[in-house]
């Protein structure tokens, strides 16, 4: 029976998108649930100190970098996280789960009509899902044989300025790579197998040909348009934009700035797209994306986080980022030789930063050697580098910044700055 897997799936999350399951209500007044419990006991053996990284022997991050993945992305709001343990006290049909999941996050981003949303591991995991999806289709034996492309399409035209370590994902599926640069160059790639025309929002700037040409160009052409705007949020409301725009298929991260569960993703898209996705993935087995597997509570964690993120006023969250990192442009910018220059990213990481630039006849030392500097405390504090501001300075963010840690920075940056003066 093992070959009626996709087909099973396939047929359940169709009947769960009629949404003549979703809204079936349980017999009977639904009861207060008796399985509710919050752990009140006294913790043993790890967790006791309350710091499970510094009973593990590791040193925390004071992290003025951002949501960073290699330093676990953002903290989740308390709230979500008891949703996330009220999740985790049943079982359920994860394809179903997902389905109604879709549902209610078209909803509450009022997708346009035939868009629906699937939660992934990670908006890489959308896009290696995603581009499944536009491979196979709902074809049992495709699904089963890629990344082998016999019989399927093979290539994904990218414009070279929107290469990015994310197309690697693209790549596992088993599709080469266009490069391209000019429009010129994307009428002479298309060709019978092209699957489909990437997109990498940040680089917008940068590559010759601009969002909206791009898509027009692939839709002209009759393939499907992908977007990458995976750090893209906020403005929150770029989370429906690219839909509204037309794009077939959007990934975003649900760990970095909305601060969902860190193995979190948003692919947003097509309908038929979005069931192909999932056919392609975890719980569904001898799938590519088996590995990319999403927990129930990470499930609900994403949509619970979406109907919080949905509802903060950007601008007071913003305002409070300034507060943060005025705090330390003020104590440092009163060192000899140190300039502060502030700016908002134009597309990805759209939050407030600062760039520190130093005078480098003024101090013993360069940007990079003050990071590595203040990463060596304990708790180590980790800042940015380079960026807008040039190879040259220090970049900080207060996206993730805690209560009272922009003191802790001031502080210690202007320490370090002070001890390498010439
Ligand atoms: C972070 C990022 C990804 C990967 O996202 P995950 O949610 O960590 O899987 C993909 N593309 C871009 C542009 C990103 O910034």
């Amino acid at each position: 029976m093992r070959h009626k897997i996709n087909r099973r799936a396939f047929l359940h999350v169709l009947a769960a998108l009629s949404a003549s399951t979703i809204g079936r209500k349980a017999l009977g007044a639904s009861a207060p649930d008796k399985r509710v419990s919050s752990w009140s006991g006294k913790i043993k053996g790890l967790g006791e100190s309350g710091n499970v990284y510094e009973e593990l022997g590791l040193t925390t991050v004071i992290n003025g970098q951002g949501t960073m993945t290699y330093l676990g992305g953002s903290l989740m709001r308390p709230e979500a996280e008891a949703v996330m343990k009220l999740a985790s006290l049943h079982f359920v049909n994860i394809n179903d789960l997902e389905a109604a999941a879709g549902k209610r996050i078209a909803e509450m981003l009022k997708l346009p009509q035939g868009y629906s949303a699937l939660v992934t591991s990670g908006a890489a995991s959308a896009i290696q899902n995603g581009y499944s999806g536009i491979l196979t289709g709902s074809n049992e034996t495709y699904i089963k044989q890629i990344p082998d492309l016999t019989g399927l399409k093979s290539e994904v035209i990218i414009q070279k300025a929107h290469r990015s370590p994310w197309n690697h994902q693209i790549r596992a599926t088993g599709v080469k790579i266009v490069e391209v640069e000019t429009v010129a160059d994307v009428h002479s790639a298309i060709s019978e197998r092209t699957a489909a025309m990437h997109f990498l929002n940040l680089a917008d700037p940068d590559g010759q040909i601009k969002r909206e040409e791009w898509l027009k160009l692939a839709h002209a052409a009759n393939l499907p348009a992908f977007i990458d705007a995976a750090a893209d949020t906020p403005p929150k409301s770029h989370l429906s934009d690219y839909a509204n725009m037309g794009f077939d298929l959007i990934s975003f991260s649900g760990g970095k700035a909305m601060r969902g569960p860190q193995c979190t993703g948003l692919l947003i898209g097509r309908q038929p797209m979005i069931s192909n996705a999932l056919l392609n993935m975890s719980p569904n087995e001898d799938t590519l994306g088996r590995p990319t597997k999403v927990g129930k509570e990470e499930i609900v964690g994403m949509v619970k986080t979406l109907e919080i993120y949905l509802a903060e006023d950007e601008q007071v969250l913003a305002k409070e980022q300034w507060r943060q990192l005025d705090t330390i442009a003020n104590k440092v910018s009163k060192i000899a030789g140190v300039t502060v220059t502030r700016h908002v990213p134009e597309i990805a990481n759209n939050f407030p930063t600062i760039q520190i630039h130093l005078d480098p006849s003024k101090f013993s030392i360069d940007a990079g050697q003050v990071n590595r500097e203040l990463a060596n405390m304990k708790p180590s504090i980790v800042l940015g580098g380079g960026g807008h501001g040039g190879a040259g300075s220090i970049g900080i963010t207060a996206i993730v910044l805690q209560p009272g840690e922009d003191r802790v920075i001031a502080d210690a940056l202007s320490k370090v700055l002070r001890q390498h003066q010439v």
